[in-house]
């Protein structure tokens, strides 16, 4: 059986992106391999979340993982900081991770381009990190968006070298997975770029319809095409491909010979892509409603999933600890 594993950080609330690049694939597998999916809450200190907003960040992300149809009877469901043996073995990678390669990270860059004034260690290491969550359990596949290839392609150089460096074949090459096809970016509406916590463009599986219809109407268009097959501009190329996950294909189709043929209405078509989303989030969304009641649930999901996390990741260790030679007395 392949093991997969992957992670959203609890920056905020989980938006399509996150569903459609990560969190619908995670439910895909759970049935078909052996699974751990957790809540990053390391990963979110790089970005100093306010101690008062974390932990209720991180119940949001589990109440959404169990809304979105993740099954803790199948599924591993854990908080990152419940297993802190994934410190250790990013502690052990980062011997062999080296500055020039972390420092030419494109997350990298572009977080020092935003936010020079916290340019800190964690930010840079974040790969080794990202690796540590991966290999921990051995993971042969990682359903992730498209902003998260090269991540994946840093954790397989590590675990490489790593085979490399000692002259053993234990650590996998993990690949990042949807199902064969290209991995999935989901733009935001406003213009450019990927829809994204940070970005503040998100539309929430938390969002009511009256929400979601009011953030798509608002989406950034032109004055239309003038030309029949008329290049898109990056807006409209952006609504284009929203629409292309979310709606049905005939949906899809019937705008773009609308758009070729100069006719496109894009009043109506983000009306349909507004009702679009509204058939995939308001299911959740109710069940949102009834899980985040249970409290007692929800600590019978983390400590199960917790304790299930670490007796796999204590394997992982003692053999990389082994391996480096480091070995009990
Ligand atoms: P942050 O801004 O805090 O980094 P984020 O929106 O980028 O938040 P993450 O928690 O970093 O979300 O990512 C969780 C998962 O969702 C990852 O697998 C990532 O590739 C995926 N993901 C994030 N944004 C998108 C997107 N716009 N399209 C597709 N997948 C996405
Ligand atoms: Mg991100």
């Amino acid at each position: 059986m392949k093991t997969v594993v992957s992670g959203i950080r609890p920056t905020g609330q989980i938006h399509l992106g996150n569903y459609f690049g990560a969190l619908q694939n995670f439910v895909k597998m759970q049935h078909e391999a052996r699974c751990f999916f957790f809540i990053a809450d390391y990963h979110s200190l790089t970005t100093h979340p306010d101690p008062a907003n974390l932990h209720g960040n991180v119940e949001g992300a589990l109440v959404q993982y169990l809304a979105a149809g993740l099954d803790p009877d199948v599924a591993t469901i854990y908080v990152q900081s419940d297993v802190p043996q994934v410190t250790e073995l990013s502690l052990l990678l980062s011997m062999h991770a080296y500055i020039g390669e972390l420092e030419r990270t494109a997350s990298f860059k572009e977080k020092i381009r935003k936010h020079p004034e916290n340019i800190n260690a964690g930010l840079l290491c974040y790969p080794v990190l990202m690796a540590a969550d991966i290999l921990l359990h051995r993971a042969d596949f990682v359903p992730v968006g498209k902003d998260q290839e090269q991540h994946l392609e840093m954790t397989r150089r590590f675990a490489r070298r790593f085979n490399q460096i000692y002259g053993v074949e234990y650590l996998p090459e993990s690949e990042a997975y949807n199902f064969g096809a290209e991995l999935t970016k989901v733009p935001g509406l406003d213009g450019n770029g990927k829809m994204g916590k940070s970005e503040g463009n998100g539309i929430y599986l938390a969002d009511n319809d009256e929400v979601i219809r009011k953030k798509v109407m608002k989406a950034v268009t032109d004055s239309g095409p003038t030309e029949p097959n008329q290049p898109m501009a990056e807006p409209i190329a952006n609504l284009f491909a929203v629409m292309k996950i979310i709606s049905p294909g005939e949906t899809y189709d019937f705008f773009l010979e609308k758009y070729n043929a100069c006719e496109v209405r894009y009043g109506d078509m983000k009306k349909q892509l507004a009702e679009d989303m509204i058939a995939v989030i308001a299911p959740i969304r109710a069940r949102m409603e009834a899980i985040s009641a249970d409290r007692a649930y929800l600590r019978k999901v983390l400590t199960q999933g917790a304790e299930k996390a670490r007796a796999s990741a204590d394997e992982t260790l003692r053999n990389v600890r082994e391996i480096m030679g480091i070995k009990p007395f």
